[in-house]
C-alpha cells in the first residue's frame, strides 16, 4: 500500500549535512515509526514519503524551511548566572527546559562566563539543508484509536 494520510510508516534513514557528514542514522538500529499527516517528522521528509511503498529507497534534499526551520538570532539569549540556581556546573552543550510565554522550549548552552550564560533556543539543525537517504520498511493503516490519539501505538510508538 502507498503512504497516505493516516498511514503508519516505519523507515530507516541516514541524515547527512551538506558536506556529506552523517548527523544521524537509524541503520543497524530500530527504524523510525510515525503516523503520516500529523507533522511528527519534518515537513520536507513527510512530503517526500507520500505515495511511497514498503521496499522503496530514495534520497531527498530538504531545505531548512522544510526541515527544522531557519535560525533566528532573537532565540539566542544571555541569561544571568543566578537564573541557574541548583545547577553547580554549567558547560557549553548542556540543554535545559526554559519556560516561555509560548510554552516549554529546549535551549542549548553555547557560552558561559562568570556572570552570564548564553543559551540558544534554535533547534541544533535549524538553518541547515538536510540530506536524507530513506528506505521504507513497512506501511499499514492506522487504527481508529491511533488516529484519535494522533500517534502510533505498539512497536516504535506509545505504550499506554
Ligand atoms: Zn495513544
Amino acid at each position: 500500500m502507498q503512504i497516505s494520510e493516516n498511514s503508519v510508516v516505519s523507515f530507516h534513514y541516514t541524515l547527512t549535512d551538506k558536506d556529506g557528514l552523517t548527523i544521524d542514522s537509524s541503520l543497524g538500529g530500530t527504524p523510525l515509526t510515525y503516523l503520516h499527516g500529523v507533522g511528527q517528522i519534518v515537513p520536507g521528509l513527510e512530503f517526500a514519503l507520500l505515495g511511497k511503498t514498503a521496499g522503496d529507497s530514495f534520497d531527498v534534499e530538504v531545505s531548512a524551511e522544510e526541515g527544522y526551520g531557519e535560525r533566528h538570532d532573537f532565540m539566542v539569549q544571555q541569561v544571568p548566572r543566578e537564573a541557574f540556581q541548583g545547577v553547580d556546573v554549567i558547560e557549553t552543550g548542556m540543554q535545559f527546559q526554559a519556560q516561555t510565554p509560548q510554552g516549554g522550549m529546549t535551549v542549548t548552552v553555547t557560552a558561559v562566563d562568570d556572570t552570564t550564560v548564553t543559551v540558544d533556543g534554535n533547534h541544533p539543525l535549524a538553518g541547515q539543508t538536510l540530506f536524507f537517504a530513506v528506505e521504507v520498511v513497512s506501511v499499514r493503516d492506522a487504527t481508529e484509536e491511533e488516529k484519535a490519539h494522533g500517534h502510533v501505538h505498539g512497536e516504535g510508538g506509545h505504550h499506554h
